[in-house]
């Protein structure tokens, strides 16, 4: 299929709420393949439809590094179903070019979704792993939610988004997360107290 543009962060599609898919027809299979086009083209570990301009519930992840064999994972319609614990994650985002900070995630998440062929699946991500943080960070797209919204520390992160000649921080989309920001605060402070 073909390489598209990602949308950059600014463009208000990316703050939309995506739709539901009803049928996963050959549209919808082409919009997977475009999305996994595009995320290898640009080195990307994730990629969601809206960042292509496709506001569809979809995404797609490939977390396979180096020599293993490509893994890509297609997601359709997600639920997560379960989550539980806490993980600083430096993430970026393939819509912040060069921009990367730290955000909160839950360490533990499992997702019920569809596969390409519109197979139901459930996937237990755990301990914090990549993929654990890229399904969060993916799925956050498909209801507008950026990763910036996570973010640790604000003005680190604006600092960032500065440096790479990207708008500022959207201080009213900043998420309320108070059990999980709580155990996030205990992982700094173990971090610091290492540090020491
Ligand atoms: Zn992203």
């Amino acid at each position: 299929m073909s390489i598209r543009k990602v949308v950059k962060y600014g463009e208000p599609s990316l703050r939309e709420t995506s739709k539901e898919v009803h049928k996963v027809s050959q549209k919808i299979k082409n919009l997977v393949a475009d999305l996994l086009d595009t995320m290898y083209a640009q080195n990307g570990v994730g990629l969601a439809a809206p960042q292509i301009g496709e506001n569809y519930r979809v995404f797609v992840i490939d977390v396979s590094t180096g020599d293993e064999p490509l893994n890509p994972m297609v997601f359709i319609n997600p639920k997560i179903i379960k989550k539980s614990g806490a993980v600083i994650s430096h993430e970026g985002c393939l819509s912040f070019p060069e921009a990367f900070t730290d955000v909160k995630r839950y360490a533990n998440v499992m997702v019920k979704a569809l596969d390409r062929h519109g197979r139901s699946f459930v996937l237990e991500a755990k301990d914090g792993t990549l993929l654990a943080r890229a399904i969060q960070h993916e799925f956050d797209h498909l209801d507008g939610i950026l990763f910036i919204d996570h973010v640790i520390n604000r003005f680190e992160a604006e600092e960032v988004l500065k440096k790479c000649n990207l708008p500022s921080i959207e201080l009213d989309k900043i998420l309320d997360e108070p059990k999980l920001s709580e155990e996030i605060d205990i992982l700094l402070k173990e971090k610091t107290e290492k540090n020491d």
